[in-house]
């Protein structure tokens, strides 16, 4: 089984500053690291070509220091780590790095399955997997928790907010995976050798993948970020504790007190 992970490289934190002056994300001082998400994406990915054999590529669009990432899943034991990186690239919204993204795909060619992370810590959309998947004309499967695979047939539980749904699709497909899923394995001795003594990993350019100019970086992206800020922190909050009766009458007397009610 063939199988390609997309993954990024994110600051850090999940507590992202922007610059008041600039509208940009602060990055000083935050380390890089691979999203969360694409971590439980790697595993699953190393588990079923345990399983079934074949190969595991993974994908990183970003600018060169993204190849730390790379590094850290080849030490996990991943075949293939191919970074997209090119000027032209830059400035892309979630559209133009889908496009991109499935253009590597398609070069990659004879792929079985796909694996992204549900979503990025930084960027937050949980656009990038489901665009790809359309760009692709694949099925999709998101927030995926549970992975069976039998055979072409795919048996996936997909995590809801109040339980969950079973799916079914035949591949190729293109799942987004959630934290439930598994454990991220730590990267073994072997492997971090291995990746730190392999002198090169592809870079591939935006000619390299024989991408449409116009379809990539800004001049592909329809978004138009008006400002960017971080919201104003709110007076702290109230938590009421007790008697469900008790915080009913404290919350209506805390509601008068405030002429929110009379
Ligand atoms: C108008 C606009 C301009 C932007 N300009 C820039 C810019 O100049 N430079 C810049 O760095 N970012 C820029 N961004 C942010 C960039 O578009 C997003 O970081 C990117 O599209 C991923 O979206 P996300 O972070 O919401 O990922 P999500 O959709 O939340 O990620 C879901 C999953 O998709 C996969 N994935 C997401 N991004 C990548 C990737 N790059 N490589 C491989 N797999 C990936 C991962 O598996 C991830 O878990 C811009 C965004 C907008 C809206």
């Amino acid at each position: 089984m063939n199988i390609v992970v997309l993954i990024k490289q994110v600051p850090d934190t999940t507590d992202v500053r922007i610059d008041p002056k600039t509208g940009t994300l602060i990055r000083e001082g935050v380390p890089s690291i691979i999203n969360p998400d694409d971590k439980h994406a790697i595993e699953e990915a190393l588990r079923l070509k345990e399983k079934y054999g074949g190969k595991v590529t993974v994908l990183s669009m970003g600018p060169p220091q993204a190849l730390d990432a790379l590094r850290e899943s080849k030490a996990m034991g991943v075949d293939d780590n191919i970074l997209l990186s090119d000027r032209a690239f830059a400035g892309a919204d979630t559209w133009a790095t889908s496009y991109t993204l499935a253009t590597a795909i398609s070069k990659v060619g004879d792929y079985d399955l796909i694996i992204c992370g549900r979503q990025a810590i930084d960027g937050d959309t949980a656009q990038v997997g489901p665009q790809v998947a359309e760009c692709l004309g694949l099925p999709q499967i998101t927030y995926v928790r549970k992975l069976e695979i039998e055979g072409k047939t795919v048996t996936a539980e997909r995590a809801l907010e109040d339980g969950f749904e079973r799916i079914e699709a035949t591949l190729p497909v293109l799942i987004t995976v959630i934290k439930e899923l598994n454990k991220p394995r730590y990267p073994s001795v072997s492997g971090i050798v291995e990746a730190c003594r392999e002198a090169e990993y592809p870079v591939w350019t935006a000619k390299d993948i024989e991408a449409d100019p116009k379809k990539i970086g800004l001049d592909g992206s329809p978004t138009q970020v008006k400002r960017s800020f971080a919201p104003e922190p709110h007076g702290e909050g109230i938590i009421l504790e007790g008697a469900v009766e008790d915080m009913a009458k404290d919350l209506v007397s805390k509601l008068k007190d405030d002429n929110v009610v009379r």
